[in-house]
């Protein structure tokens, strides 16, 4: 592990978490191997036993897992003091998929009986968890409007059975926003374990931590690994001792771990994290104002624009405003798939946080098999087109929704 306090973001982007590799490669390389020997049955004792640190099989640790999870959780505290005065301390697991370890987070922390307060609008594998996963678990979710705190605070004492409050901010497609410091707050208030879904924004533009939340969360397929390269998750949490006891015995025993491949893509695509993210927050900015501003657009959901519900909130706790966003055509659903089809560079799929331009209409992919009321009610119109700006050249970007939108 490089030593010298490193002062920038992006020195720790590069370097956090990497350890000299013992035949000098400049890069971790790729551990392809299940399981690590010992010289002798002692030392296998001593690494079981934990006295020795070392490896033994894949689903558990490897080096490629241990330098992405060194360096997500160096990004995740960067610049914080932890509760002794010193820099704030967390340890990252790494899974098979955000999913994985939403899992893990949900199966470490709560048992038959216990609730989870959360609110609308999430990302839709976690609201599937909520009403079909972990319900027959005993585990159960009450959604409330989290914008008002009075609301929020109230569900929690009328509720003693809530233990946990997860968060997603921003939240897909609308970008709306809650409160981190007040919600936080309100968590440690009535003792609840806080985790906050960051994927969209990323450590770069929002520290969860900064705010006393207890877990964070990313599904590392998006900025992080930035490339669109490989599934992953990851789960990290300020109580080490607690992440390094039962939170790591759930993760091994449930299976969600990552692979060594997936694992090296991700170191390599963190180290490039702050410049994509200036430079897919810059372009964001652009698009965002040239179809503010277009005949064909009824509404724009971007969080750098002043009239989004929550502009205030997320100029307090975000760095930049991010690179996604949504909007509506006033031509509804027609006007949306034929806009769609006209695209030229900018890519037709789901996901977000790749180089590339991801386009997608809700309504026709994504939430296709959601009632219209129902998505009515999450502000996921018809007309609705989600946008995860990419880093190429924005006037490439606007030439082509120029085009399609004619
Ligand atoms: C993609 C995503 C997830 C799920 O992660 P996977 O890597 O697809 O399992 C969770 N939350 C958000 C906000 C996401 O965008």
């Amino acid at each position: 592990m490089k030593q010298t306090p490193l002062t920038g973001f992006s020195s720790v982007c590069v370097h956090a978490g990497h350890e000299q590799d013992p035949h000098y490669a400049h890069l971790t390389p790729i551990y392809a191997s299940s399981t690590y020997v010992y010289d002798s049955a002692d030392q296998g004792m001593r690494r079981f036993s934990g006295q020795e640190d070392g490896y033994i099989y894949t689903r558990w640790d490897s080096p490629n897992f241990r330098e992405a999870e060194q360096k997500i959780a160096a990004l995740e505290c960067f610049g914080l003091t932890g509760p002794g005065g010193g820099p704030l301390q967390a340890k990252a697991k790494l899974h098979a998929s955000g999913m994985g370890a939403l899992s893990t987070l949900f199966i470490g922390n709560l048992k038959s009986g216990d609730k989870i307060i959360s609110h609308y609008s999430l990302y839709g594998g976690t609201d599937e968890l909520f009403r079909k996963i972990l319900p027959p678990l005993g585990i159960e979710a009450v959604i409330v409007d989290m914008h008002d705190i009075n609301q929020t605070e109230a569900a929690i004492k009328a509720d003693p059975s809530i233990r946990m409050m997860y968060l997603e901010t921003p939240a897909n497609p609308t970008l709306r926003c809650v409160d981190l410091e007040a919600l936080i707050g309100l968590a440690h208030q009535y003792k609840l374990v806080s985790a906050v879904d960051n994927t969209f924004a990323t450590a770069y533009l929002q520290q969860p931590f900064a705010y006393g939340a207890d877990y964070v969360f990313h599904s590392t397929t998006k900025f992080l690994n930035g490339h669109g390269t490989a599934i992953g998750g990851v789960l990290i949490g300020t109580d080490v001792e607690k992440m390094n006891g039962p939170i790591e015995k759930v993760h091994r025993l449930l299976g969600a771990n990552s692979n060594p491949f997936d694992a090296f893509l991700l170191t390599q695509g963190i180290k490039t994290m702050e410049v994509r993210m200036e430079r897919h927050c810059h372009n964001a900015m652009e698009v965002a104002g040239f179809l503010d501003s277009h005949p064909a657009v009824a509404r724009v959901n971007y969080l750098g624009l002043a009239d989004h519900p929550d502009f205030t909130i997320a100029s307090r706790q975000m760095k930049h405003a991010g690179a996604m966003m949504s909007f509506e055509l006033k031509g509804g659903l027609e006007a949306g798939k034929r806009f769609i089809d006209r695209l030229q560079m900018c890519l037709r799929a789901v996901s977000l946080g790749t180089c590339d331009t991801l386009i997608c209409h809700p309504a026709s992919m994504t939430h296709y098999g959601v009632p219209k009321e129902m998505r009515e009610k999450y502000e996921i119109t018809d007309g609705l087109i989600r946008v995860s700006v990419g880093i190429e050249a924005v006037t490439d970007i606007l030439n082509d929704l120029d085009q399609a939108l004619q």
